[in-house]
């Protein structure tokens, strides 16, 4: 059921041979759609709005870049930022996903101390669900009602041991009494918010008399809780509070059980509560979630994106669920996203509609999904009385703001076209209803990029040098005879290439995480990362190098030269003779010694 044990050490080989054998294109083409391009594969980051795509994917050396927000790193670090999971946990998600088996051993006393806090907290949930697992299945007298109740929603025994439900009884110390022995543990299940703390100082559970649904996030480590209230009583829903491991607004109810099927079907369905999810799952139709007891968030819409365009919510017929509707729309149309709608017959909700006519019946509806935004437009012209001048004007004043919405442009002239065709207007009325809104974000970061493009790409000799050392390690030991990395001006540089350099050669290879967990600046790694992101350099890397170092000693040699000579002049200023010809015999050095540089020939 539950992800188990975090106590693993995973050892330095293994995450190589993880890092070495997963295709980091394939990995992160799960959540961004990625097209090659030159050497890289190319999207749209997932870690920053954009409409051009400036994230970059290098599958030769296993690394990622955006070239908007200067995200970087290997695999792992991907899967961190994305799933918000703990190294380990995404070393074990990749090891899961290729076959690949890790040794669990216990950690020692001082790999526990430096267990991550994060990991401990996932602990305390996961111990806390196991508590509400077995008091559910084991409890007979209390839980008997919560068992009841799930019956009678149709929830089999499957579905329960799948999704972990548990049951919390009507104390105020069920899991308190096992926390508190343990300062460290009490102190975490405050932090998740499993434990409330009084005034007075003392504790107490905040899930009483509730069935209990885990949250997993996409790791399946239990982020937070869910709980219905079994009688009746307020709030009907609650929700473990936001934590260092828990975020309303990126997790998805049943998305971890929900992803193959998403990508199988390249659809998902939006439902409203976990019921909702757990009979659609039921019933056969995996590709459903929900969001956690708000209304969708575009970071929600951001993660269900990776996996499909095509999202299918789906609505009550009744006041209420067509005002939700409207309001699920901006969201959506900000990332350029057509939602597409089921409406269900009144009083039905997806639980009662599959248990009435089957999940055939549901898949149905769900395929035939007309547009959310039609719909919406539908609505509004037939409540306006459009056969009259006025109500064509106030339907105009609903729609325009809607239309306001839509980010692509296209798409929103489409629109324009249609609405005006269904109303009888004038496509120049309504253009100019919709005002001078030429969607402002479009100009702006496409300006922005060029800058920075050209700016990355301003490289220097002494960045082509690391860059060859990168991407052709043979050069390396060519470096090592002409030991000129010690010429270099550019300390960042200088200390990456030796470091480079020297792990080369004690152990015949160097990942690109090892160059950036060495650097210790944090803008030092966005310029190193950005410009190892560019084009690999092609043919003929040994010339390449030849001419990187003869460029970076000409430039030593005028430097030098330009220096010698401002002290000649002020020698012979002076009239002090012997100064002035030792200056001249130096310039005259330097200038032989750029002869030889010019001539230079490195023996490969
Ligand atoms: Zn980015």
């Amino acid at each position: 059921m539950l992800n188990t044990g975090s106590n693993t050490f995973i050892p330095e080989e293994k995450i190589r041979e993880i890092r070495a054998s997963v295709s980091i294109v394939g990995v992160i083409s799960d959540y961004v759609s990625l097209k090659k391009k030159g050497a890289n594969y190319q999207g749209l980051c997932p870690f920053h709005q954009e409409k051009t795509p400036s994230f970059s994917v290098n599958e030769e050396k296993k690394f990622f870049y955006c070239f908007g927000c200067h995200a970087s790193g290997d695999v792992f670090t991907f899967l961190m930022k994305q799933e918000n999971i703990s190294f380990n946990e995404a070393v074990k998600l990749l090891a899961r996903r290729n076959g690949i088996t890790l040794p669990e051993k216990p950690l020692s006393p001082r790999q526990l101390k430096k267990q991550s806090e994060k990991e401990a907290l996932f602990e305390i949930n996961r111990e806390a669900a196991r508590h509400y697992h077995r008091l559910l299945l084991e409890d007979d007298r209390q839980a008997e009602k919560a068992r009841k109740y799930l019956e009678n929603r149709g929830i089999g025994p499957e579905t329960i041991k799948t999704y972990g439900l548990g049951f919390a009884p009507d104390r105020w110390d069920t899991l308190t009494k096992i926390f508190q022995e343990n300062g460290k543990k009490l102190s975490g299940a405050l932090k998740t918010g499993l434990l409330v703390k009084k005034d007075s100082g003392h504790c107490y559970d905040r899930f009483r008399n509730r069935i209990i649904f885990p949250i997993l996030n996409i790791a399946k480590n239990v982020a937070g809780f869910g709980g219905r209230i079994i009688d009746t009583g307020e709030p009907k829903y609650l929700n473990s509070p936001e934590s260092e491991i828990y975020s309303k607004r990126h997790t998805l109810y049943g998305l971890p059980h929900a992803i193959k099927e998403i990508q199988n079907k390249n659809k998902v369905i939006l439902v409203e509560g976990y019921l909702d999810v757990l009979s659609l799952h039921q019933a056969g139709i995996q590709n459903s979630v929900a969001p956690l007891g708000t209304a969708l968030t575009e970071n929600q819409i951001r993660t269900l994106r990776r996996y499909t365009q095509d999202i299918v919510t789906v609505f009550d017929a009744d006041p209420s669920g067509e005002k939700a509707m409207v309001r699920s729309l901006a969201p959506f149309l900000a990332n350029n996203i057509a939602p597409r709608l089921v409406l269900l017959p009144e009083q039905e909700d997806p639980d009662s509609f599959v248990r009435k006519h089957g999940g055939e019946a549901f898949s149905e509806k769900t395929d035939r999904a007309g547009y959310l935004l039609d719909f919406v437009i539908e609505k509004i012209i037939k409540k306006n009385q459009t056969d009259t001048p006025r109500g064509r004007i106030e339907a105009c004043d609903e729609i325009v703001p809607l239309l306001k919405q839509i980010s692509d442009e296209m798409e929103r002239d489409l629109y324009v076209q249609k609405v005006c065709r269904r109303m009888d207007l004038k496509e120049e009325h309504l253009r100019a209803r919709l005002g001078r809104d030429k969607s402002p974000k479009s100009a702006l970061p496409a300006k922005n990029r060029s800058t920075e493009t050209a700016s990355a790409s301003g490289k220097n000799a002494e960045q082509l040098i690391l860059q060859l050392m990168f991407y052709h390690p043979e050069v390396i030991e060519i470096i090592e005879h002409s030991s000129f990395l010690d010429e270099l001006t550019d300390p960042d540089l200088k200390q990456i290439c030796i470091l480079i350099s020297a792990a080369y050669k004690e152990k015949g290879e160097f990942s690109l995480s090892d160059i950036m967990t060495a650097i210790e600046q944090e803008d030092t790694k966005k310029r190193v990362a950005a410009f190892l992101m560019e084009n690999p350099l092609a043919a003929e890397p040994a010339k390449v190098l030849q001419d990187c170092i003869r460029d970076i000693r000409l430039k030593k040699n005028i430097r030098q030269r330009e220096k010698i000579s401002a002290l000649l002049k002020q020698a012979e200023a002076a009239r002090d003779e012997d100064l002035s010809i030792k200056y001249l015999a130096e310039s005259q050095k330097l200038l032989k010694e750029k002869q030889e540089i010019l001539r230079l020939v490195i023996n490969t």
